[in-house]
């Protein structure tokens, strides 16, 4: 009998895992792919025979709970943070201006970024300190019920943010966060964001870049975590749960039933009811409705081979256009390689274009934005499409679920829980966390257990 199962090896199953390992709990992972990552994840593709991540992924300084993960499994180093906030920053017409946070305490060094920046007018500059007051007003509590009824756009022009400083800073920030156009989205996951980042630690907003293929970053690492400490990833074991009513008894793997005390869910909102195909208990029916109702956003990234390396940056943001960020690979994926990825992040329009178009206006985009670019040609290229990269973040989405169920021993966990957070990689993280931490207090306490297994007399 294990401890603990987990159902999928994302960010959040690994890292519930990992938890329960470093704890001393007996735990088995099972993930329905061949492939550990889930969401985040690396593969070699079909058409070009290279290897590429599934999207681009960033991580930031306020990724608290991810980064105690990674380096928990010996992964700290395969990120690259910046010690500030730093980004270049390409208008439409071409205009370049970098937007680089001074060395001051927080929130002032992200205020004196902003007003030191030239692509913006001194108006512009000054609206920034308009949102002091509602941050400082979140920070203590970001319950207001009218931030999940008014979309971003909403809440940043309620409190006087200029289209320009929309434009070039809050829309590419929100669509990097929370995969959703600031039209769409509700306000209240971007402020939370906007909370994390300003938080007391400068190093909070900075940027860190992966420095391996995604499942090399973290994936792979962590299996070997859960290992050597005596449990075990199973790839290629899609899992269903078992339960007598009212308490959950394992999981069933391809016929077989494997026994445990807790169970952990760690799969997407659209993955939820199949755990329970043959029948379900009835505390949990408001949970799988909604998880069922739940709507996703999708993200789509342009893999672009150059026969010469052409972007001077890591990543260069990109405002105003359909590829909204571009990276350069060569970190991740070995110094020889001229790989760029665009991003395209709440890509409900784009996704549904054929392959030969998108890559199109991926080249189009760059070489609009970098006139240096000039002679270099395209020798492969490859578009990724993560039709539910995240889950929505409209007004009127179901509620998110909380960690504990009433069905005895079942947790939940993924990004989607009621985190706070938007469907990001220290969501999952925080969700894994709080998991591996309910399903540790269910279980009996070790003498418990060895005095079960030792009939007395
Ligand atoms: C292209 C892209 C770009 C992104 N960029 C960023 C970014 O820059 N920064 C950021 O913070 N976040 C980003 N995200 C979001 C981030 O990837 C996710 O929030 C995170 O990876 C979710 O992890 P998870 O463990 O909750 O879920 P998942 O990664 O989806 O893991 C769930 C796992 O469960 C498995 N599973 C499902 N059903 C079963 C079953 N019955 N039995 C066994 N296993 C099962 C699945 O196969 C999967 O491996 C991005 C996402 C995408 C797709």
């Amino acid at each position: 009998m294990r401890d603990v199962i987990v159902i999928g090896a994302g960010f959040a199953g690994l890292s519930a895992a990992v938890e329960l390992s470093r704890r001393g709990a007996s735990v088995l992972v099972v993930e329905a792919r061949p492939r550990l990552g889930g969401r985040a994840t690396a593969f070699t593709d079909g058409a070009t025979g290279e290897r590429v991540d599934n999207g681009q992924h960033v991580l930031f300084g306020c990724y608290r709970e991810t980064l105690r993960f990674l380096s928990t499994i010996g992964a700290d180093g395969h990120v690259a943070l910046q010690r500030d906030l730093e980004t270049l920053v390409i208008e439409p017409g071409g205009r370049a201006a970098r937007l680089r946070c001074p060395a001051l305490p927080a929130p002032w060094h992200l205020i004196g970024g902003v007003l030191t920046w030239r692509a913006l007018s001194l108006r512009d500059r000054l609206a920034v300190f308009r949102l002091l007051r509602p941050l400082a007003r979140a920070r203590r509590d970001v319950s207001d019920a009218a931030l999940a009824d008014e979309t971003v756009d909403d809440w940043l022009i309620r409190h006087g943010q200029t289209p320009r400083l929309r434009e070039l800073l809050w829309t590419p920030l929100a669509l990097a966060a929370l995969n959703q156009q600031p039209s769409q989205a509700a306000a209240r996951s971007f402020v939370r964001v906007l909370v994390e980042l300003a938080a007391s630690d400068r190093a909070a907003a900075a940027i860190g870049i992966p420095t391996r293929p995604l499942d090399e970053l973290y994936a792979l690492p962590a299996r070997d975590y859960i290992d050597a400490r005596g449990g075990e990833v199973r790839a290629g074991s899609p899992a269903r749960v078992t339960h007598d009513g009212s308490r959950v008894t394992g999981v069933e793997v391809g016929g077989e039933a494997i026994a445990s005390r807790a169970v952990i869910s760690a799969v997407p909102w659209f993955a939820l009811n199949a755990l329970f195909e043959s029948g379900s208990p009835p505390g949990l029916d408001a949970i799988l409705k909604n998880a069922a109702r739940l709507e996703s956003s999708p993200i789509v990234s342009v893999n672009l081979w150059f026969d010469r390396p052409v972007l001077p940056e890591l990543f260069v943001g990109l405002p105003g256009r359909v590829m909204q960020w571009a990276f350069d690979k060569r970190r991740a994926f070995g110094a020889d390689e001229s790989h760029l990825t665009l991003v395209s992040s709440g890509a409900d329009d784009v996704q549904a274009q054929p392959n030969d178009a998108v890559i199109a206006l991926a080249e189009r985009e760059l070489r609009d934005a970098l006139p240096e670019v000039g002679a270099a040609r395209v020798v492969r290229a490859t578009v990724v499409r993560e039709r539910q990269a995240t889950f929505s973040l409209t007004p009127g989405q179901p509620a998110r679920p909380a960690t504990a169920t009433l069905l005895d021993g079942f947790f939940l966990s993924g990004d989607w829980i009621d985190t706070g957070l938007p469907g990001t990689i220290e969501s999952a993280v925080v969700s894994g966390h709080r998991a591996a931490e309910a399903a540790w207090r269910a279980l009996p306490s070790r003498a418990d257990q060895k005095a079960t297994k030792t009939p007395i007399g």
